[in-house]
């Protein structure tokens, strides 16, 4: 049972709550003289006249119940220009959500909504672990030997009828946030039949890692949507927002089904390069969001040094600019934001950028997305050849190869002339050895520019120490901080809030009242 109000523009919102409209209007009846007001719940429809809203206001339910129920009505009603209906709901059902994973983990995302009727499933995210039962990092490389029935009995994979390529198709489609493997790690078990949506961005993305780091998504049946455009698959509507965060292209979605509003943030911030994003939310918010499932990677989590990308950049400038020999910067080749930063401040402090060829392939695939992402051909950019990342790009396009070429690198210029030169590294066996052969050539510095928990899981520092190279950190977080959850929560007035993508789901208690908590595999009526 629901109440849903609908004015000449369609569907307004829903009158939902712990108490039903009927006891409401029963109420009305009892207490109510007002003759708008009667024939309003009587017939469930009237126009929307400065009287009836007066006559609304006058009743003075003694049941709190019934004050909210009518406190939500009049909300609802002020919005209304011209007619409101209301529907009694008889007969209306609900769309269900389950959340696979990620309402008590960071990592792993997958969530799963259901129309009222059964016949639209469609699932959002389906990503990596980050970590293991016992919190230790999660490897990927020690569970891809292991078949997919084995993984599902490992709970790696989580279990959904009718979406891997071991059952009969029973999904209608599967949609992603972004590119990150915690979001979509699990694609390459969606069953062949089931089309996949994502972003121009996120697939260029996908692209580049199925290349380089052996992600294994088939692209013949992918399907890219425009932002702010309507998706409509079966009894779905989706909208997605471009959001900001580390992952270019990264989108949330507002879904609308059987008359419920969802707004899905995915992974979003305010603080970076794009931050304007997230100030357009809060100013022009979607109306109407009963559901919103929010992440909240940052709850128990520090904020860090630099609170924003701009001053990540300035930093940036400030050390490359100081540093006399050689600078590595340790980053991730797909967090673009960071990459623009690094570029801006070498080419500010008169440097010279050197990439990798798997960078260089990532931003030469973005290009699509946008002309101002830095390129290999820019000016003070050059490309570093290491065998490994020239066979991979060789076996998927060799022309790429002699592209990137004109813009090469050989080591002996590094090494003769390291003083200009910033150099963009990754914690792998092959930059530890040049790290190590390029160590006669003057005083190198290495900036690890990632989330300060990858540093500390790896024995990075021991090896910069045994080699007598100093570390820095500049990063800022790829997720909201406290203050941007508490905006976005402000801007929509969701009726409930659903946690995900956290270690401490219960810490949104504390943050706002109107939060639901749910378990991995639980379903719920969205009501
Ligand atoms: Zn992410």
């Amino acid at each position: 049972m629901g109440y849903y109000l609908y004015d000449a523009r369609g569907y307004v919102g829903d009158l939902a709550s712990t108490h039903g409209l009927q006891q409401v209007s029963e109420y009305v009846r009892r207490a109510s003289n007002i003759l708008l007001v009667k024939k309003f719940f009587d017939e469930g429809h009237a126009p929307i006249t400065e009287d009836l809203m007066a006559g609304l206001r006058n009743l003075h339910p003694e049941d709190i119940e019934v004050a909210q129920t009518i406190d939500n009505l009049l909300q609802l009603l002020v919005k209304c220009d011209s007619i409101a209906i209301i529907s009694d709901g008889v007969g209306v059902e609900y769309p269900q959500l389950t959340i696979h994973r990620g309402t008590h983990e960071i990592g792993g995302s997958c969530i799963e909504l259901c129309s009222s009727s059964g016949n639209t499933r469609i699932i959002f995210d389906i990503g990596l672990p980050l970590v293991n039962k016992d919190m230790s990092p999660f490897d990927w490389n020690i569970h891809r030997k292991f078949t997919l029935p084995q993984l599902l009995e490992r709970k790696i994979v989580p279990l959904i009828e009718g979406l891997y390529e071991n059952a009969k198709p029973t999904v209608t489609a599967v949609v992603l946030t972004h590119a990150h493997l915690d979001h979509y790690g699990l694609l390459r078990f969606v069953h062949s039949a089931i089309p996949i949506y994502m972003s121009v961005g996120t697939r260029s993305l996908a692209e580049v890692s199925n290349v380089f780091l052996n992600t294994d998504v088939k692209f013949d049946r992918i399907e890219t949507f425009e932002m702010a455009q309507t998706l409509r698959i079966g009894e779905f509507a989706i909208i997605p927002y471009l959001m900001d965060h580390s992952a270019p292209d990264a989108a949330a979605f507002l879904i609308e089904a059987d008359g419920q509003r969802i707004f899905y943030t995915g992974d979003f911030r305010g603080h970076g390069r794009k931050s304007v994003l997230l100030d357009r939310i809060g100013k022009d918010p979607p109306p109407y969001v009963n559901y919103l499932i929010m992440e909240g990677s940052m709850l128990g989590r520090d904020e860090g040094l630099f609170l924003d990308e701009t001053s990540v950049e300035q930093a940036l400038y400030e050390l490359i600019l100081s540093q006399k020999g050689l600078c590595y910067v340790f980053t991730s080749s797909q967090n673009l934001d960071r990459l623009v930063s690094i570029y801006r401040a070498t080419k500010r402090g008169g440097k010279i950028l050197i990439i990798d060829l798997y960078t260089a392939f990532v931003l030469d695939k973005l290009s699509a997305i946008s002309q101002r992402i830095p390129q290999f051909d820019w000016e003070s950019v050059r490309v570093l050849y290491s065998y490994y990342h020239a066979q991979k790009l060789a076996d998927f396009d060799r022309a790429l190869l002699y592209k990137y070429k004109r813009a090469k690198i050989e080591f002996e210029e590094i090494r003769d002339n390291p003083d200009d030169k910033v150099l963009l590294a990754k914690d792998s066996r092959y930059f530890r050895s040049l790290i190590t052969k390029l160590k006669g050539s003057g005083k190198a510095m290495v900036v690890y520019s990632m989330w300060h928990g990858y540093l500390e899981r790896s024995n990075l520092q021991e090896f910069l120490e045994s080699n007598n190279i100093p570390i820095k950190e500049i990063h800022t977080s790829g997720h909201a901080y406290i203050p941007e959850l508490q905006m976005l929560v402000s801007a929509l007035k969701p009726r409930w809030i659903i946690p995900i993508h956290t270690f401490y789901p219960e810490k949104f208690n504390d943050m706002f009242p109107n939060v639901i908590q749910v378990a991995d595999g639980q379903t719920i009526s969205l009501c």
